[in-house]
């Protein structure tokens, strides 16, 4: 249960599915919130602009009226309460003296009011205030009376009713306007819009759980079907190609990449039914000719007793066949198994040569052969003596096998500060060009019947080939056809496995 759950999450749909859902909502509540923010700023911003402006006017209004200081006999009066309770706010103004002459509320008419906001405006210290109070419910603008006419102007006041002439001050105010405003209907405009903003949230987030779900039912699709193809494959059709059209490149990708494999698998195993249709074939064969042998004894009468021994010899010999058959196999199979089985060990690879070609020697001088061994310096070399041993006389007895009477066969070593080099060249009939790649397959022959004469299995350089490739070698062959071979074959001194 675990298990499922966990292999659910780890896959492809669920991650399609998260990231479309977590980056829908979070684009959704991003744009929200910030419109959301944006719009509630800019009301709010509207509605200090619209009560500020009325303010302004009405300071003006007030210079022009003399009103600061005769409020009483002014009309003016009535219009500021009507303002007031257009705006649903209250309105004092103060005078230079901070004495509050007048407040639509009526309640501090007739007191100072010192406070530092007003203090700051009326010295000239601040061009105005704007705060908010009692929780965002109201907002308090404060607004100076300023007379900013370059003409002086007579203000006439209460009692004398002379005219007294004041200069003209930027800075200096003349009064303040205090006038508070309640902002309730904003913040009731506002949880409205949260409201229904509540309910867009929730049907984004329904709408982007459906896209989410479907987006991670259709994008894993050609995986799907990828994997359905595979799972064909798996049941044994591995010589049918995947075919995906019009799909993501990746999975194109995938599908080539398991053609080429499953290519590769073909190869490997016709290579390997040929191998096993040669080895029967071969086993056969020496059976077969004993089996003639053995027949045609037993099916005459009296048969004289040199004929017999003359048979019996064939019989060995074809025995004998059978054997080298069979050992050639089995070093092959223990050739193909890992690396891990060489046993390297430290050898003078002047010496090793020297001991091969002493026990070739006598097989080459009974047919006039020559064998040289040209040295240019002592060689010691971490190997596996006996596989290299092996592989290097195949060389040496090729040379020798496909060599004519009273040829040469020369081997020469050499080395840098990496490699030892050893090359067999031959004076013998040569390898066709176009058989040259195939002499390294196992039971290829070039001529059949002469290497059979001469005892082969064709499986000697395919043993070669191994043992140089488990030392990271490698092997090359350059020849003439009716000139000569040459093998040259390259080990390095240090094995790093
Ligand atoms: P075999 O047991 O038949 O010698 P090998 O695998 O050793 O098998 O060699 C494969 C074939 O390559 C041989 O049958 C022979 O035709 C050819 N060949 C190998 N070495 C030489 C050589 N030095 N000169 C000419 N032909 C060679």
């Amino acid at each position: 249960m675990v298990k499922r759950l966990l292999r659910k999450i780890k896959s492809y749909q669920f991650v399609i599915f998260i990231t479309f859902f977590l980056a829908a909502l979070v684009m959704f509540f991003a744009f929200g919130i910030y419109f959301q923010n944006t719009y509630q700023k800019k009301t709010m911003e509207n509605k200090i602009a619209q009560v500020q402006s009325q303010c302004n006017i009405l300071a003006s209004q007030v210079l022009q009226n003399n009103f600061i200081i005769s409020s009483n006999m002014n009309n003016l009066n009535s219009e500021i309460d009507q303002l007031a309770n257009v705006l649903e706010g209250r309105i004092i103004i103060v005078d230079s003296n901070y004495l509050v002459i007048k407040d639509t509320y009526t309640i501090e008419q007739g007191r100072y009011l010192i406070s530092k906001d007003v203090h700051e405006i009326m010295i000239g210290r601040s061009g105005g205030k704007t705060k908010t109070l009692s929780q965002n419910e109201y907002i308090e603008i404060l607004v100076p009376i300023l007379d900013t006419s370059t003409v002086t102007q007579p203000i006439t006041t209460d009692n004398s009713n002379k005219p007294s002439f004041v200069n003209s001050d930027q800075k200096q105010a003349r009064g303040v306007i205090i006038c508070v405003v309640s902002i309730g209907e904003l913040t009731d405009t506002n949880a409205y819009m949260q409201s229904q903003a509540d309910i867009l949230y929730g049907f984004f987030i329904f709408i982007s759980l459906v896209v989410a779900l479907i987006m991670s039912l259709i994008l894993p699709q050609p995986i799907r079907i990828l994997n359905r193809k595979l799972q064909h494959i798996a049941e044994g059709h591995l010589d049918e190609p995947i075919i995906v059209d019009h799909s993501y490149s990746e999975v194109q990708d995938v599908t080539d990449t398991f053609n080429q494999i499953t290519g590769k698998i073909q190869v490997l195993e016709s290579s390997r039914q040929e191998f096993v249709s040669n080895v029967s074939h071969e086993l056969k064969t020496p059976i077969t000719s004993m089996k003639v042998l053995a027949d045609s004894l037993l099916m005459q009468e009296n048969v004289p007793a040199e004929m017999y021994r003359e048979f019996m010899g064939d019989i060995a010999e074809e025995i004998d066949r059978e054997n080298k058959i069979i050992t050639d196999l089995l070093t092959l199979v223990r050739l193909d198994k890992q690396a891990t089985n060489l046993n390297i060990e430290t050898v003078n690879i002047n010496e090793m040569l020297e001991l091969l070609l002493k026990r070739i020697q006598p097989i080459a001088a009974e047919r006039g052969i020559e064998i040289i061994l040209e040295s240019m310096r002592e060689i010691v070399a971490e190997i596996d003596s006996v596989k290299l041993s092996l592989a290097f006389s195949n060389l040496i007895e090729n040379a020798v096998k496909y060599n004519q009477d009273g040829g040469w066969v020369r081997v020469n070593l050499d080395a840098d500060h990496k490699f030892f080099y050893v090359k067999v060249s031959d004076s013998g009939v040569g390898i066709p060009e176009d058989c040259q790649d195939k002499v390294f397959e196992r039971f290829y022959r070039v001529d059949k019947a002469r290497s059979r004469d001469t005892g082969g299995t064709g499986l000697g350089l395919a043993i070669t080939r191994n043992a140089i490739l488990m030392h990271k070698g490698a092997i090359q062959l350059y020849s003439k056809l009716g000139e000569g071979t040459t093998f040259t074959v390259r080990i390095p001194l240090i094995y790093i496995s």
